[in-house]
């Protein structure tokens, strides 16, 4: 009951936010992430609107993802990839990796989809916010990674992702996603192998509005959904 409003809030949220910006709301995916979740609360979601979900740790995913199997329509991986947990998320046969920022990583992930005859989409986590205690490629160096990361055949890049500053000033975390759309339309020049500039996943509770407003297709929402985590 208090999902289905939650939701259905949040939805709207996205569609004032999509047609102010003369978007489409049906063009803005709503991941709900559902770290620190238990399954009877995700199931709830699922049942009120909520079709894509993500999690963030590979551990917590594999306790969960195979009990929710054909109850949701995507299952994204958002969360920081560690090499020796790579086969473990391929195995929960993640629709999109959002959090790439490595090319050691790239190219571990690309031998284990190789020798099992898989591809994978991807996203390239960016730091926008110059936090330190964030992951992701810095803008500047993006394109380096980025086209050597190309070169891995079994490996498909989808564009962006970023987290905002964290921060009540709305002009600065705007500017970490407006980084982030003029970053995926350089590299939209660039004409890579295996990349295409279509997914800015950017935008989390206290800043999606400002993301749709600067281009975000998928934004990634936990707390607006679910309510405080308890960790
Ligand atoms: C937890 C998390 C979110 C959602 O955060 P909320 O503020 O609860 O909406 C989004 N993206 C990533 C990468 C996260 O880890």
């Amino acid at each position: 009951m208090l999902l289905e409003k939650n939701i259905s809030a949040v939805k709207e949220r996205i569609k004032q936010a999509a047609l102010i910006s003369g978007r489409k709301p049906e063009d803005i995916k709503l991941l709900a992430v559902t770290k620190t979740q238990n399954i009877d609360t995700i199931q709830e979601a699922l049942e009120n609107g909520i079709k894509f979900i993500a999690e963030n740790k590979v551990q917590e995913a594999e306790k969960k993802i195979p009990l929710l199997r054909g109850k949701f329509s995507e299952f994204h991986f958002i969360g920081h990839l560690q090499s020796n947990k790579i086969k473990h998320i391929i195995k929960l046969k993640p629709v999109l990796i959002h959090s790439i920022d490595k090319y050691s990583t790239a190219k571990k992930l690309n031998t284990y989809l190789a020798k099992n005859s898989l591809t994978q989409d991807i996203l390239i986590e960016v730091n926008t916010s110059g936090e330190a205690s964030k992951f992701g490629i810095k803008s500047e160096s993006a394109l380096q990674l980025i086209s050597s990361i190309s070169q891995l055949e079994n490996i498909r890049i989808k564009g962006l992702m970023t987290i905002g500053l964290f921060t009540s000033d709305e002009s600065k975390i705007r500017g970490c996603f407006k980084e982030l759309r003029k970053l995926s339309e350089q590299l939209k020049k660039n004409d890579l192998a295996n990349t295409e500039m279509k997914y800015l996943s950017m935008g989390m509770t206290n800043d999606f509005e400002i993301a749709i407003e600067e281009g975000a297709n998928i934004v990634r929402i936990g707390t607006a959904v679910f309510g405080t985590r308890n960790y």
